[in-house]
């Protein structure tokens, strides 16, 4: 569960990839075991019918984590909260749920073991997450890190409790999602990306890395909460342009003069790109695997695997062996399934009016205009059929194929899923390349900015109170043996680190500017901190 795995691939850059299961934990949503091998097997190729999910509605009274709404000092140790039972297990310690004693805001910890983490060499792994979520705490689709502290043997990041569990939890009730049920977690997650692509360190910019169902967590209502930025990893300020005398950017490669002289200016050492191999096999993009080093386009392609989950079941790209997951992404051999029978479609009449025929290649052909993609040397066993799909233009948007899939979100998962990362979708101009795309038509994005646009389409199973909460989460944790890794923690023998690793870890105590400030503006409710 959780285990992050450290794979070896050929050339040695350092390498970390994710298995793909989930502990059921994470939240009160279910005390059923779900693993993501159940995932091997194709589903059942019925989606949960929209009405059904539709007509779900927002709990009366949802569990709120911290009603008051107050904000801790960005520093509190962890003797200053009473912890409670055990939510999930990660790969370097465990995440229990805990009560701040003064102010009775509910959080979930996540407490990371330095040995291990030193050992597995991933020291620089979370001083990124720790800093990159302390630039998101304005994100609404980000969860958010309240505190932070280290003691000798431990990493305290203390962060919002979230109490709807997984998305990855959801997919496995329902096996399949209608593409409108669907449009609901994209558009969130897109948001998501956006803000740290674009926003949050800015000139600088954030590759999350890691997407995937297990790491979308869901309020009590419903909304996501992007979880585990383990993976995530702050890069330089994109190129602007050839440096007019030929030359390299510092060691970013074709950084323009322009960017030279603002990566002096505002003192940014990061690289343009990022050359570790990290995430999950499923959602890797080729560029990843290619080693050749990657950006934060590394995201849209995930968002295209995610897309393709949550539509169809299972992921486009999947097999037993990571090494032949790779071959397939690499390949781009996916399907969007089989060709549908030619059947009785609806024709447009000039007024308007729609009639149904039963001759398929009847009337003018408009051939598309080709997409870079199309263009591409992708080897794309979808080629053939994409263009018969091209000519069935009067296809209706919304039509549904045995797979689950609709004529426009093929197309966006076909844009995302492009092996050239310079060609994808979203690596031109961001977000709003994703945003503009038909499959999005519907979508309000400054109103599902704000979380107004629509209620989400599941509701998650949650607690109604505190007290419930833990009775809960308690039952988990026996029944995941949660608790016999508890009492491991209190058993660990402390591992003498070396002065190097302890250096490393010091980076963790540079606070992102912004923090202390912005809790000593914004907080009404500071809370001590314990000296
Ligand atoms: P790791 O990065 O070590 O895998 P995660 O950050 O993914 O650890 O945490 C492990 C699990 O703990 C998550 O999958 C989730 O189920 C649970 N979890 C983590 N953070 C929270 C949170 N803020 N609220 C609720 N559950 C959480």
């Amino acid at each position: 569960m959780f285990k992050k795995l450290c794979s070896s691939i050929a050339t040695p850059p350092p390498t970390t990839t994710t298995t793909r299961s989930s502990s059921g934990g994470g939240g009160a949503v279910s005390s059923q075991k779900l693993t993501r091998e159940s995932t091997q097997k194709p589903p059942l190729l019925k989606a949960a019918p929209a009405a059904a999910i539709k007509a779900e509605k927002a709990p009366a009274e949802v569990f709120d984590p911290n009603p008051n709404n107050v904000s801790i000092h960005p520093k509190t140790p962890i003797r200053n909260f009473e912890l409670g039972p055990i939510i999930g297990t990660g790969s370097f310690g465990i995440v229990p749920i805990a009560k701040h004693r003064d102010s009775g805001l509910v959080v979930a910890i996540k407490i990371l073991s330095k040995a291990h983490v030193a050992k597995t060499k991933q020291i620089a792994h979370i001083v990124q997450e720790k800093k990159i979520l302390e630039r998101c705490s304005k994100s609404e689709f980000i969860v958010r890190l309240f505190s932070y502290a280290q003691t000798r043997e431990e990493i305290h990041l203390v962060m919002e409790f979230v109490p709807g569990g997984e998305l990855f939890n959801q997919l496995r009730i329902y096996r399949r999602l209608k593409n409108d049920i669907a449009r609901f977690y994209v558009v969130e997650i897109a948001l998501a990306f956006e803000y740290l692509h674009e926003m949050c360190a800015k000139p600088c910019r954030v590759a999350y890395r890691d997407l995937k169902p297990e790491n979308v967590l869901l309020d009590g209502y419903g909304y996501v909460k992007l979880a585990d930025f383990g993976f995530a990893k702050q890069l330089g300020p994109k190129s602007i342009g050839k440096r007019k005398d030929g030359g390299g950017g510092g060691g970013s490669g074709g950084c323009g003069g322009a960017m030279e002289e603002l990566r002096q200016k505002v003192g940014f050492i990061e690289n343009e790109k990022a050359y570790t191999l990290c995430g999950t096999p499923d959602y890797l993009a080729p560029e990843v695997i290619l080693n050749g080093g990657h950006d934060e386009s590394v995201d849209w392609w995930a968002l295209g695997v995610l897309l393709y989950e949550l539509v169809r079941g299972i992921p486009p790209f999947q097999s037993e062996e990571p090494w032949a997951t790779y071959q397939k992404i690499l390949k781009r051999e996916f399907t969007f399934g089989p060709k549908e029978p030619k059947k009785a479609k609806k024709t447009k009449h000039k007024s308007g009016k729609k009639e149904t025929s039963t001759t398929t290649t009847s009337g003018s052909k408009k051939k598309k205009v080709k997409t870079d993609e199309d263009n591409g040397n992708q080897n794309d066993k979808e080629g053939e059929d994409e263009e018969e799909e091209e000519e069935e233009e009067e296809e209706e948007e919304e039509t549904e194929n045995a797979f689950g899939f609709t004529k426009e979100s093929r197309d966006l998962i076909r844009k995302l899923l492009t092996v050239e990362s310079a060609n994808r979708l979203g690596s031109t101009y961001g977000s709003i390349e994703i945003k503009n795309h038909p499959w999005f038509r519907s979508v309000d994005w400054k109103l599902a900015s704000e979380r107004k646009w629509r209620k989400p389409p599941i509701v998650p199973q949650c607690p109604r109170s505190e007290k419930e909460l833990y009775a809960m989460l308690q039952k988990i944790a026996e029944e995941e043996g949660f608790d016999e890794e508890s009492s491991a923690r209190n058993d660990t023998n402390f591992v003498e680190l070396s002065q190097e690793d302890e250096a490393a870890f010091q980076a963790l105590e540079d606070d992102y500017e912004g923090a202390n400030d912005k809790n000593e503006n914004e907080i009404d409710n500071i809370i001590t901190v314990e000296t």
